[in-house]
């Protein structure tokens, strides 16, 4: 229900939070993160509200995940599944290297987890989500292999992959173990905004949630990924071609 994402030169986590929190008066039953550091995907996630997801990684004793640099952050409103914790976003693949958290209902999930099932992947939830999550693993592991693409590139065609075979509405947000610094984004028929920082860069489902850093939005059209790093934003199509969004100032005051 609620979407945010963060790269830059500060710790990701607490940002992440704090934009979960603008947005929490959207409604959601379930929160989660995920952050990058030093060659591990950390998440953590908790059915309720935002204040159980808080408690548990205060006693998880996991360091390393307040200190990423690179982070997303997901309020979910339960479509399918359950809302407990397994079913609560991120949804990590199997091989831990590849997180993602998405707002809306990828129709076609049942067919895609059979398919995935049939090559042996585990599912761990009862989302529709968790699809996503498996097949842009597997099209990042194929990239990586055929040698072409690398860093942040090879993580934005393997988005652009994986939503070519969906159907529905998706805000989808994605980071991966092996590009730190860089978080991919699509959507399709729900809502993404880019917040434009200095040095660093933001993704959220609605302006509010990052408004405390920076004014410069970017709000992105149909059916286009963007790939922000602390350097830069670069919007596509699903196809790959360059695209650009609608840039404008939030002038309104968000704090009242
Ligand atoms: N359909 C997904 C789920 O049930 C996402 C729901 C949402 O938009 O929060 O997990």
């Amino acid at each position: 229900c609620g979407i945010v994402g963060y790269v830059g030169g500060r710790p990701a986590l607490s940002i992440v939070l704090d934009g979960l929190r603008r947005l929490e008066y959207r409604g959601y039953d379930s929160a989660g993160v995920a952050v990058v550091d030093d060659g591990a995907v950390l998440t953590e996630k908790k059915a309720g509200k935002l204040a159980n997801l808080e408690k548990a990684l205060a006693e998880s004793g996991e360091s390393r995940i307040a200190a990423g640099l690179t982070g997303i952050g997901h309020t979910r409103w339960a479509t399918h599944g359950g809302p407990t914790d397994r079913n609560a976003h991120p949804h990590v693949s199997q091989d831990g290297r590849v997180a993602v958290i998405h707002n809306g209902i990828i129709e076609n999930f049942a067919r895609l987890r059979a398919e995935l099932e049939a090559t042996g992947v585990e599912f761990t939830s009862d989302t529709d989500t968790e699809c996503a999550a498996h097949l842009l693993a597997a099209e990042v592991r194929q990239l990586r292999e055929a040698g072409l693409l690398e860093g942040p590139q090879l993580l934005a065609e393997g988005m652009r992959r994986t939503v070519r075979r969906l159907e529905g509405a998706f805000t989808l947000l994605a980071v991966d173990v092996d590009v730190p610094g860089a978080v991919v984004a699509a959507r399709r028929n729900s809502p993404l905004v880019v917040g434009r920082g200095e040095g660093e860069n933001f993704l959220a489902s609605d302006v509010s949630a990052f408004i405390e850093h920076t004014r410069q939005a970017i709000e992105l059209g149909q059916d286009q990924v963007v790939l922000i790093t602390p350097a830069g934003i670069e919007i596509t199509g699903f196809d790959g071609s360059p695209q650009e969004g609608k840039e404008y100032h939030v002038s309104w005051d968000a704090s009242a």
